[in-house]
């Protein structure tokens, strides 16, 4: 196949048969988070170069080695994003939304570019929803953002996913943690691999998230920063967690989660699914109270979380959870000859703008294909246009589940056809109420 029919390795094409589920589960997304304040923020798809390398940190595989960053044509480099928060927070700072009432609570559902070995999970172009809250420093507010994780979860109907939360304290209690971690992993230098190497004097807390089989063995006996947290970081993590036990959350503590972004502080969590394989993370968040100030605001505390949709998709579709489907014709009318299909176009019009969904014939082919196409699109109902039809300004109503025909007149195709709906709807009740 030749590359103008190939999509790029790594991306996902969403057909119209899927983009049903897309929209249901964005739509829970965005609903839940306005349930919370949250309200949707849109940022550009790039940024200059640096956004990204100075808050997700220029020590981090997405830095290193995943982003897609060019040179414009005016010589500036330029970065897809890989993430959202990084532009968030410019955007932030630019328009002084940080500087107006806080907390500011803001959401977001868009496309991220990571240039990764695709597999299950893992892709290079996948979409995150995610949301930023500024200016709330309490352990509350992070309980809150972990809530409404659980809930927008909850909503789609993931059922078995569990949280886990830790603590990487703040810049002052890491200090003793990172010269812990150094002598840890100096006395195995040999065995961590190149670019770990490398990281072991910037930033030795990256290797723990290193993907290499040798580093995160080496990884799972290292020093866990939980141990090194000075006493209102502690305070700070107990706070989360009372208040996640008086919200009923359930979740365990897992020392060895860091994140793989440089710019979290305090809480961070995970919710991972046991049903997906090996890319098992769906949600990932936490706090990053320094980045604002970092990136040139004022100092306000903020936090977060970034979930991954294909990933959601995956334990749907691994728990085999039928999402609601919505119809999408209420009617087809089909037509036989001109005068009819004139006719149909005064009936689509009305209909429309009374909202329903409606279709009909415009490849002027035969009834009996019009109406193999009728079924095949599920039409509700359908109704057959010929030249008596329109002189008597009278037509039959075809239910296409029961095959139930009803005679409707024609000037009131809308009342009619509400009414059949709505009888329809009746008889499917009564039908399941006898089950
Ligand atoms: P992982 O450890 O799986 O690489 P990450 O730590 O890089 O994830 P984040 O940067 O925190 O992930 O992004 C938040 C969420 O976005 C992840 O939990 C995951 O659901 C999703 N995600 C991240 N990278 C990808 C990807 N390449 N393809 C699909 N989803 C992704
Ligand atoms: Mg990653």
């Amino acid at each position: 196949m030749s590359e103008i029919n190939r999509a790029i390795k790594g991306t996902n094409d969403i057909l119209p048969a899927d983009s049903q589920k897309w929209q249901f589960v964005e739509g829970k997304m965005l609903e839940t988070a306005r349930m919370y304040g949250f309200e949707e923020i849109r940022v550009p798809v790039f940024e200059h170069t640096e956004v990204f390398k100075r808050s997700v940190g220029d020590t981090t595989d997405v830095v290193q080695k995943e982003m897609y960053t060019f040179d414009d044509k005016g010589g500036r480099s330029i970065t897809l994003r890989p993430e959202l928060t990084a532009g968030v927070v410019r955007c932030a700072i630019e328009k002084g939304l940080v500087q107006g009432a806080l907390p500011l609570k803001v959401c977001y559902i868009g496309g991220c570019y990571r240039y990764e070995k695709p597999q299950a999970g893992r892709l290079r172009e996948f979409h995150q929803f995610g949301v930023e809250c500024f200016g709330a420093a309490s352990p509350n507010a992070d309980a809150e953002v972990i809530m409404l994780a659980k809930q927008v979860l909850d909503s789609v109907g993931i059922e078995k996913i569990s949280l886990e939360i830790n603590s990487i304290g703040c810049p002052e209690c890491r200090k003793n943690y990172q010269a812990a971690l150094k002598q840890y992993f100096n006395d195995n230098i040999d065995t961590l691999c190149g670019t770990c190497k490398e990281r072991l004097d910037r930033n030795p807390m990256r290797i723990l998230d290193c993907k290499s089989p040798v580093c995160s063995d080496l990884a799972k006996n290292s020093p866990v920063v939980i141990d090194y947290l000075c006493d209102d970081c502690k305070a700070h993590f107990e706070g989360v967690k009372k208040h996640l036990d008086a919200a009923g959350v359930k979740y365990t503590v897992n020392p060895h989660i860091v994140r793989g972004l440089d710019y979290y502080t305090r809480t961070v969590f995970e919710f991972v699914s046991g049903d997906i394989g090996a890319q098992s993370t769906v949600c990932g968040g936490g706090r990053y109270d320094g980045l604002v100030n970092q990136m040139g605001g004022p100092n306000v505390a903020a936090l977060g979380f970034g979930m991954g949709i294909e990933r959601l998709m995956l334990v749907l579709e691994a728990q085999k959870t039928e999402l609601p489907k919505i119809n999408t014709c209420d009617l087809y009318i089909a037509t036989m000859g001109e005068a009819a299909a004139l006719k149909a176009s005064e009936l689509c019009t009305v209909l429309r703008n009374d909202g329903f969904k409606v279709q009909t014939d415009i490849t002027s082919r035969g009834l009996k294909a019009q109406m193999k196409f009728a079924d095949k699109i599920g039409a509700t109902f359908t109704v057959v246009l010929g030249d008596s039809e329109i002189e008597s300004d009278n037509a039959k109503l075809k239910n296409m589940q029961s095959g139930k025909e009803t005679a409707i007149c024609l000037a009131n195709i809308s009342d009619e056809l509400f009414a059949a709906i709505t009888d329809a709807a009746l008889e499917q009740l009564e039908d399941a109420i006898t089950e």
